[in-house]
């Protein structure tokens, strides 16, 4: 994918979570003129968690949503699928808190409208350092949930062994009430389950957004729609229509699957059922398994890059360290997708201008976190009662321009990489 200029994503790579055949647009383009209430800009967790607050609150109001790709095709359906409901991070541990009770009560309504097919059943969700500096990240996230009230269980490496049939672990914490779902079907289910007075356009990416007398006005490539109010739920292409640029960066993170195992070997890698194991690290692999019978893996950071061979080879590598009764298996497919990334992990949330609001940068973590800011975004456009994000989670620092900015990019996870060591 060239991303560097382009205003919406354009992936080379299928996803391993689907087959190319399934992906066929359910929804029609945008085309000619038209008028709205409301223009949302991405139909990813964030803008799915928009629309549907704005409809609650607005139940007769004329509601559009733009999405450059068919459903599922882009970042939202390329993820690894884990559904946290745990705060890693927060302003203070009670911020933390609270955003925990908030995440959980987001995946109390996903349960409901999105997890039909696509939730795995009886998954364990657990962190798993691999190093001395892991071992000491863990023991801080642990402090950080028992101050928060978070629940979580210590994990020794013989316990990790029996979930996992690897011994790469030395020690873990359990996590409980998170999920593992298929996020193609995930985001598919919640885009098929908008209130009918949403209208949802696929392949219509807004290419330009400008001010009018009257609001604003997003141009596709075969159309334009004006409103009063937009909201930016576009991520990590935020910035190349021009908004959030000095805040957040456009991210790679990347995915490899399996092919389907064999049975016996999928049995002693998953002896107890489905897992997932998120690392201590942040440059760490994650891995999990699948519903039907893969172990995927994600890993490794991109500046604006798609991937290439020596992407497969690191998440490979990664892999085999782990399982090296896999290495006549390999990786079937592997896959980029991006992220919208703040200097200081705070997302980029609010009222830029009149009338444009933006919810931007979940950091890797968006599949509730999006859902809980959208939700929280529409409810801020709309007058109403809501949370104060920039006090739970912080604001964005401010970002060098380029080149500077890739350099800095470059340095730190280089450094980072190193530090990471045996996690990643
Ligand atoms: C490999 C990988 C693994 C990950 N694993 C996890 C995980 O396990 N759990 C988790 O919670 N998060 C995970 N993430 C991160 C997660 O996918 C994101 O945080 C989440 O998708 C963000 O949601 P969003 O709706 O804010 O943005 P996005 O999902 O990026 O959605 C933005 C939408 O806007 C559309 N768009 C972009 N530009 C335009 C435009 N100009 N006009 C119209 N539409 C546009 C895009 O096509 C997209 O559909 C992972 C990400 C990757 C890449």
């Amino acid at each position: 994918m060239n991303t560097s200029s382009s205003p919406y994503p354009d992936y080379k790579r299928a996803c391993g979570w689907n087959e190319p055949s399934e992906l066929s647009p359910k929804h029609s383009r945008l085309t000619g003129y038209q008028t709205c209430d409301a223009i949302i800009v991405g139909a990813g967790y964030t803008g799915i968690g928009i629309a549907r607050q704005l409809a609650k609150l607005k139940p007769n109001s004329d509601i559009r949503v733009l999405e450059a790709e068919t459903i599922g095709a882009g970042s939202p359906g390329r993820n690894s699928g884990f559904v946290l409901e745990h705060a890693f991070t927060g302003a203070t541990p009670e911020a933390a808190g609270v955003l925990y009770h908030r995440y959980q009560s987001t995946q109390d309504v996903m349960r409901e409208i999105g997890y039909t097919g696509a939730v795995t059943a009886n998954s364990k969700i657990f962190k798993g350092a691999a190093t001395d500096r892991g071992m000491r990240n863990l023991s801080a996230l642990a402090t950080l949930l028992e101050k928060s009230g978070q629940p979580f269980e210590w994990m020794s490496a013989e316990r990790l062994r029996s979930i996992t049939g690897s011994s790469y672990y030395r020690a873990g914490l359990n996590l409980p009430g998170n999920s593992l779902v298929n996020p193609y079907a995930l985001i598919s289910n919640l885009a098929q389950s908008l209130p009918p007075i949403i209208k949802l356009y696929e392949q219509s990416p807004a290419v330009h957004l400008s001010r009018t007398s009257s609001g604003w006005l997003a141009t596709t490539p075969e159309g334009s729609i004006q409103a009063p109010k937009v909201f930016l739920a576009n991520n990590a292409f935020a910035a190349s229509l021009g908004f959030g640029n000095a805040y957040s960066v456009k991210i790679f993170t990347y995915a490899g699957i399996t092919p389907k195992l064999p049975a016996d070997l999928f049995a002693a890698l998953a002896p107890e059922g489905q897992w997932g194991l998120l690392p201590a690290h942040r440059l760490g692999s994650t891995l999990r398994t699948t519903d039907d019978g893969r172990l995927l893996i994600r890993g490794f950071y991109g500046y604006e890059r798609e991937g290439n061979d020596s992407t497969r080879r690191y998440l490979e590598q990664s892999l085999l360290n782990r399982f090296p009764e896999l290495s006549s298996y390999g990786l079937e497919e592997w896959w980029g997708g991006t992220t919208s990334l703040t200097a200081n992990g705070a997302p980029l949330w609010g009222q830029l201008k009149k009338g444009l609001f933006a919810s931007i940068g979940c950091n890797g973590v968006g599949i509730l976190k999006g859902t809980l800011l959208g939700q929280q975004l529409a409810n801020l456009a709309s007058g109403q009662p809501c949370l104060n994000v920039n006090e739970l989670m912080g604001v964005p620092s401010w970002m060098p321009p380029e080149p500077i900015r890739h350099i800095g990019f470059n340095l730190v996870s280089a450094v980072e990489r190193r530090l990471a060591g045996a996690e990643r």
